[in-house]
């Protein structure tokens, strides 16, 4: 295989969510000089990943509850700061700030990990690939070409909602996409809750969120689910959960203290309107991967994720190309389980870099 001109990068890492940042750490301690590609600002999509979008994460192992402020400006470099969100209101303990590490915070956190190691950072989209050939070639957004023996694929998915106005106004103030990650929150404990959807997340969100609802309605635009027929039957037979057939949100309502109270329901066979309290609206539709920029060029499966080729290893359809996080994931979709992946790609790139280029 030839090496190309000195330019070439060993490595490539498209993508700065938790598995683009985790497999920045293990590829620059491996003196792999990585180059983190790391996106632009888009409404669906941010650099820093998923995580950017969301306030606290409490399921981030070696994160509880605690002065992460403090922490965290004395980690992350200063002329970053201006990035920080500031500390969530009300949560204090012994006069200092006492909370669970916000995505930002723990996305610049992961960032600054990597940058300590020495990887090079390019704020820029990789708008098309050709792996015809090694080394491989990506084509920035800016109208560049990066030039790398290996390339890791962390682009992330984008979680799918209902798309109102109204949805946007609550998004992180009752709106969510992800039961797992939010629905142990105080605000949703014993209160009635709303799933939109009929697949089976839909049903396995509304199974969750039953732990801590008083009440979940699961909302349908159809007469039956799409589910499987198992979790059919789990929805149907579970007493907290109550079917709400033929109907879609058309509004979520709330105010600017409480976030979302309420949301319009409209019946999708013309029986009207009506209002249904509750604290809380899970979108269950579905999550869309950032491949759009492969056009193709590596294998997915029936839902659109990339495919990985090998059990229990990260490699694509391509040699030399592995993926990393919820790009090729429709199933954990977390944020620890990204960078799990993310690790274990530079590794995988590491020893396919080790066998093919000495
Ligand atoms: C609102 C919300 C709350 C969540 N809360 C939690 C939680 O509490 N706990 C938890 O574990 N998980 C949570 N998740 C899920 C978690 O955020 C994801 O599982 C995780 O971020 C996936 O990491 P990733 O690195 O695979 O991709 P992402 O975080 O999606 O990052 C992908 C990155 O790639 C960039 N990118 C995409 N295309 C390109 C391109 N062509 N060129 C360059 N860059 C590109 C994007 O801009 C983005 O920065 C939440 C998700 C959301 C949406």
């Amino acid at each position: 295989m030839e090496t190309g001109p000195a330019n070439v990068e060993k490595v490539v890492i498209i993508g700065s969510g938790p598995a683009g940042w985790s497999a920045a750490i293990y590829a620059a301690r491996a003196n792999l000089q990585p180059v983190v590609y790391e996106g632009t600002v888009k409404p669906e999509m941010i650099p820093l990943g998923q995580l950017a979008f969301t306030t606290e994460v409490e399921n981030y192992p070696g994160f509880p509850f605690g002065n992460v402020r403090a922490f965290i400006e004395s980690a992350v470099d200063e002329d970053r700061h201006y990035n920080l969100p500031p500390a969530p209101k009300g949560h204090v303990k012994n006069g200092a700030p006492h909370y669970a590490v916000q995505g930002v915070e723990l996305m610049e956190l992961m960032k600054q990990q990597a940058l300590n190691f020495g990887t090079r950072v390019i704020s820029d989209d990789i708008v098309d690939v050709d792996f015809s050939g090694h080394p491989f070639r990506l084509h920035t957004g800016e109208g560049g070409i990066a030039v790398a023996q290996s390339v890791i694929v962390a682009t992330g998915a984008r979680a799918n909602y209902v798309g109102l106005p109204s949805e946007d106004a609550y998004k992180n103030r009752g709106v969510s996409a992800c039961a797992v990650c939010d629905g142990a929150l105080p605000r949703f404990r014993n209160k009635p809750l709303v799933v939109v959807g009929g697949g089976d997340s839909a049903v396995e969100e509304a199974t969750y969120l039953t732990n801590f609802a008083s009440k979940v309605y699961l909302v349908h635009r159809r007469d039956e689910l799409r589910a499987s027929k198992i979790m059919q039957k789990r929805a149907l037979e579970n007493p907290k959960i109550e079917m709400t057939w033929n109907t879609v949100v058309a509004e979520c309502l709330g105010n600017e203290k409480e976030g979302l109270t309420a949301v319009r329901l409209a019946s999708t066979v013309g029986a009207g309107e009506r209002t249904l309290e509750t604290a809380g609206m899970f979108a269950a539709i579905g999550h869309t991967p950032n491949t759009a920029f492969l056009h193709g060029k590596l294998a997915t499966n029936e839902k659109g994720y990339l495919k990985l080729t090998k059990p229990f290893r990260t490699n694509t359809s391509v040699e030399g190309v592995f993926a990393a996080g919820d790009v090729a994931d429709d199933y954990y979709r977390q944020a620890i389980t990204s960078a799990g992946s993310g690790c274990m790609a530079a590794l995988d790139a590491e020893r396919w870099l080790a066998e093919h280029y000495g």
